[in-house]
């Protein structure tokens, strides 16, 4: 069958594109940079170059931006979403592209891509399950993120007011919130005639296999551990509220299997490894000598405060996940021409 995959030039999609490939789909990526599309076509994919094929599509936001590249396609998987916390305006910069994109995306397919379309899977997140909750709280997919909801939208009411000024971190948390709820809405009021899932991973750790021009450039979540492999961070901070992590691999298999399985089909699915602290991870570097730029002294046992329920993504998806210390060294390895 012939897959859409859409921010194919990006960290998650790049991989979900590979694992396609070697699994004998074929590919049609939608990228806003062509070059870093040829750059995948060109190396990592470079063995399935009559597989894959390429679609600019310049803007997420764009009324009808997908309607050319859904067309024939078998399955969609929608992963491209703005992931950086850069923000000025959270509705601009963050929430309108994540919602109007998924949007979008869904009327290309319901409208464009003909009858064979069997499903949809969109990256979610756990960003659309978090809120605040006391240690011990047992994380999974029943769970829905309305307070970062109601922040967004308490912004909106009142834009200039400074205290409804929303945290970078909590748009984004909105963003990915607000446009799953989208999908979900979609689907009650518009019943298209093809099936729906999402996937909602954790913090994605792994190799880096798409391009990538400088440290700077390196995807958000791979970004907060190369910090420490670059030695960048003066010294070990946990921070505060929950954090877990999944492999990348992982992840593209999330999206594979929720594509294929039938039970799958209207389901979200929490995609999470496990929990880890970041003294974990530099205990991790240190073994296998990634400190060479900075050597953090030992911070003892920290304690893992939340839990994450992954028994539906095994169970339904058949996912087998990677462990936090072979996730952490191929990260390292695949980042280390960066120092
Ligand atoms: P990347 O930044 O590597 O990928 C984002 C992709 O979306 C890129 O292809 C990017 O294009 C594209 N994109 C972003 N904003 C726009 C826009 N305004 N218009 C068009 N395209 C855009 O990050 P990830 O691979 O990590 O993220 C992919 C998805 O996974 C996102 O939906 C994110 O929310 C989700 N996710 C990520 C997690 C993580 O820890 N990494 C955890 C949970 C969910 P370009 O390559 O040109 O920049």
């Amino acid at each position: 069958g012939l897959i859409l995959v859409t921010g194919v030039t990006g960290y998650i999609a790049s991989w979900t594109a590979l694992k396609l490939l070697e699994q004998g789909y074929k590919v049609r990526g939608t990228a806003r940079t062509l070059s870093k599309a040829e750059f995948l076509k060109n190396g990592p994919f470079a063995k399935y170059t009559s597989n894959f094929e390429i679609v600019e599509v310049a803007d997420l936001e764009d009324n009808g931006a997908f309607n050319e590249a859904v067309k024939g396609v078998d399955g969609i998987a929608h992963i491209a979403s703005p992931f950086h916390y850069r923000v000025t305006d959270p509705y601009v910069d963050l929430i309108n592209p994540a919602v109007n994109g998924t949007v979008n995306l869904l009327k290309a397919a319901k409208e464009y891509a003909g009858l064979q379309l069997k499903r949809v899977v969109i990256t979610s997140s756990f960003a659309a399950i978090v809120e605040p909750h006391d240690p011990g709280h047992v994380f999974d997919e029943a769970q829905w993120n309305q307070h970062s909801i109601n922040l967004a939208e308490a912004f909106k009411a009142d834009p200039t007011n400074p205290s409804k000024q929303v945290p970078p971190n909590e748009a984004y948390r909105a963003s990915k919130a607000l446009a799953e709820r989208a999908l979900w809405d979609f689907v009650k009021t518009e019943s298209p005639s093809f099936e729906v899932a999402a996937v909602n991973p954790v913090f994605v750790f792994g190799p880096v296999i798409h391009s990538v021009k400088d440290a700077e450039s390196i995807n958000t979540s791979v970004f907060l551990l190369y910090k420490y492999i670059a030695g960048l961070n003066p010294k070990v901070e946990e921070g505060a509220g929950p954090k877990a992590f999944v492999d990348v691999r992982d992840v593209a298999d999330a999206h594979i299997r929720a594509l294929e399985v039938e039970e799958a089909k209207g389901q979200r699915f929490f995609n999470v490894a496990g929990a880890f602290t970041w003294a974990e991870i530099v205990e991790i570097l240190r073994k296998h000598n990634k400190l060479t730029k900075n050597d953090y002294p030992p911070t003892g046992e920290v304690v893992q405060s939340y839990v994450y329920n992954n028994a539906k993504s095994k169970e339904v998806l058949g996912l087998n996940y990677i462990s936090l210390e072979d996730s952490v060294l191929a990260t390292a390895e695949s980042v280390e021409r960066f120092l």
